[in-house]
């Protein structure tokens, strides 16, 4: 098979590559004697047929790769500005933190004795979340945000359970990200919906209405999904505390809070945070993440062990269980270089620069809500946080054009797509992030092909003809994609027999 030029929008599998006897690596030989086969793997156990397995050089392996990478929108290429997840550009000299040997190449069991600098690191980055959000102990072990909800929601329930107390319910707002009615089914509880109110945010008289001794606590994002901070969050904490609930915080979005308010002076109990989001590791993709979950004074005795502490000598670091400690979420620490990338990222800023990110980043939020509000609908018109959130509604209805032709649209104006269709309660949503990283330049730019878009839509109809956003992306290497169909004719597996030389 021969390489495709880039561009070309049929890059071949790697199975097309194929060809018996090529090979991308070489091993050392050594002077050990061959091992048997039978010796290795029990003959019942023998696959016995060859195994169809690609054969292919390095170099074609690393030039199929790098077209593939050519052809994808990345957060190193440009703005990512897809609203509650906060794609943004990290800096490099966190990947490089993370790949020192001195630290990649530490074994996860080490004697504490051998790897203080770990354990330091692993301290100090705990120091500094508490500080950060204002709670007094964390656990770094979660693995990404969801995992970080259900290690929260089983401290609730341990919490709970400890005082004897019985609890069934879970409270959470109708705008929450989808992660968290899941997490407080898988953590043994049901949910509990509440409203929000007309400037969207948590409908305190309902609240009112639906606490009860049977609640176990609530889940809150602040700002939430729409953007907004939750105002009465003083007055809600004292509810639900005197209800005998539990607040947990969604801090997933730690951006537009960082320095300026603490969780744990709103009032809250339970808060996890994602450090692939805010501090440094790219997300997406299913590539390593980590939720630590920080608490109030009162859970610490439950939270996952060990932990890494300061010794109770005052010199080093050592391990502790804690007395009545959920057991472990993840083996060992969790995940340790991205824990790393995070503790390097908060160092490099220190606090005024943690400030500095979140004003930053309402700063552009709000410009971009600011600049458009005459062409998109802002359905509720508040200042809003680090994320703003548009409707495409009357345009639609004027037009035809949908928040998904737009998200296209935006493509071709070499932009990533926004969140489109979230949060739910939003008709034809448009939900804009487009974070502290992102030049006054860029912002400005990303400003002028939103409202060219809806311009066009406008001039498009007038003129009676299709709308360009319709059939739009077509200056991309993938075009419109039909996602439905996708969806429904699921062939999850590649059929190598028919490329088998
Ligand atoms: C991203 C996100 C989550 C889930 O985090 P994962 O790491 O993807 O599991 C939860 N809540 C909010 C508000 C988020 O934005």
């Amino acid at each position: 098979m021969s390489a495709p030029l880039m561009g070309d929008a049929s890059e071949p599998t790697l199975f097309e590559f194929s060809s018996p006897g090529r090979r991308a690596f070489s091993l050392r030989t050594t002077d050990l004697p061959d091992v048997p086969m039978d010796a290795l793997v029990p003959r019942p156990h023998q696959r016995g047929e060859p195994l169809e397995i690609v054969e292919v050089s390095e170099r074609d392996l690393v030039g199929h790769f790098t077209r593939l990478a050519h052809r994808q929108y990345s957060v190193d290429l440009g703005a990512y500005p897809l609203g509650s997840c906060t794609m943004k550009y990290n800096p490099k000299i966190c990947d490089e933190a993370a790949s020192l040997r001195a630290f990649a190449g530490v074994h996860p069991a080490t004697p504490p004795s051998a790897a203080q600098g770990w354990l330091q690191v692993l301290v100090e980055l705990e120091e500094m979340l508490c500080e950060i959000t204002g709670m007094a102990a964390a656990t770094l072990q979660p693995a990404a945000g969801a995992a970080g909800e259900l290690t929260g929601l089983l401290l609730m329930r341990a919490y709970h359970a400890a005082k004897g107390d019985h609890r069934t319910r879970v409270i959470i707002p109708d705008s929450a990200h989808g992660t968290n009615p899941a997490s407080v089914t898988l953590g043994g509880y049901e949910v509990t919906t509440i409203g929000s109110d007309e400037r969207g945010c948590v409908d305190v008289a309902q609240l009112r209405e639906v606490l009860g001794p049977d609640v176990a606590g609530i889940m809150l994002t602040n700002p939430n999904t729409l953007g907004l901070f939750e105002e009465d969050i003083v007055e809600i904490a004292a509810m639900v505390h005197a209800a005998g609930g539990l607040l947990y915080y969604d801090g997933a979005n730690l951006n537009p809070i960082l320095g300026v308010v603490r969780p744990g002076d709103m009032g809250f109990d339970i808060v996890h945070m994602n450090l692939h989001k805010t501090f440094a590791t790219p997300h997406g993709g299913g590539g390593p993440g980590a939720g630590p979950v920080a608490v109030s004074q009162r859970l610490v005795d439950f939270l996952p062990g060990p932990r890494p502490v300061r010794a109770s000598g005052g010199v080093g670091f050592e391990l502790v269980r804690p007395p009545a400690s959920i057991g472990r979420v993840h083996s060992y620490f969790g995940n340790s270089l991205v824990l790393l990338r995070a503790w390097s990222y908060i160092k490099l800023n220190g606090a005024e620069g943690l400030r500095r990110v979140a004003e930053i980043a309402v700063l552009n939020a709000n410009w971009i809500r600011a600049s458009l509000r005459d062409l998109y609908d802002s359905p509720y018109d508040r200042p809003v946080m680090h994320e703003c959130v548009l409707s495409v509604a009357s345009l639609k209805r004027a037009t035809g054009l949908r928040a998904l032709d737009v998200a296209k649209r935006l493509l071709e104006f070499g932009f990533h797509s926004p969140t489109v269709y979230f949060p739910l309660i939003v008709e034809e949503a448009l939900m804009i992030e487009p974070t502290e990283t992102e030049s006054p330049e860029t912002v400005a730019a990303l400003v002028v092909a939103l409202r060219t878009i809806a311009e066009e839509a406008r001039a498009d109809a007038l003129a009676g003809v299709a709308l360009r956003a319709v059939s739009s992306p077509r200056t991309t290497p993938v075009e419109r994609v039909d996602e439905a169909r996708a969806a429904r004719q699921l062939v999850p597996t590649f059929d190598a027999s028919s490329y088998h030389h």
